[in-house]
């Protein structure tokens, strides 16, 4: 595995899981940005994938998301400055 650390670009960088307790690992996390409407709270969330990696040099934590889920859902959802900071025309 030849991962690079997207803050310090170390290669020391190790694969692994969120767990919520000891030997438990989150049974499903889901991330939902910041930026939306208020109460938006349906179709808001992209599903995780359980796989982080973690830079032993820096401390920096990371992993993949679904980009179209997370796109769609701040074009659909995203306040007007939201959607502007990120270059999204509101004719879209
Ligand atoms: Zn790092």
């Amino acid at each position: 595995m030849d991962v690079k650390c997207p803050q310090c670009s170390s290669h020391q960088v190790v694969e692994g899981k969120i767990y919520n307790q000891i030997d438990y690992v989150a049974p499903r996390a889901y991330f939902r940005p910041g930026g939306l409407k208020p109460f938006s709270f349906l179709g808001v969330n992209v599903r995780l994938e359980n796989r982080f990696f973690a830079c032993i040099n820096c401390g920096f934590l990371w992993s993949k998301i679904d980009i179209a889920q997370l796109i769609r859902i701040l074009k659909e959802s995203g306040t007007p400055q939201t959607k502007k900071r990120l270059g999204f025309n509101e004719e879209e």
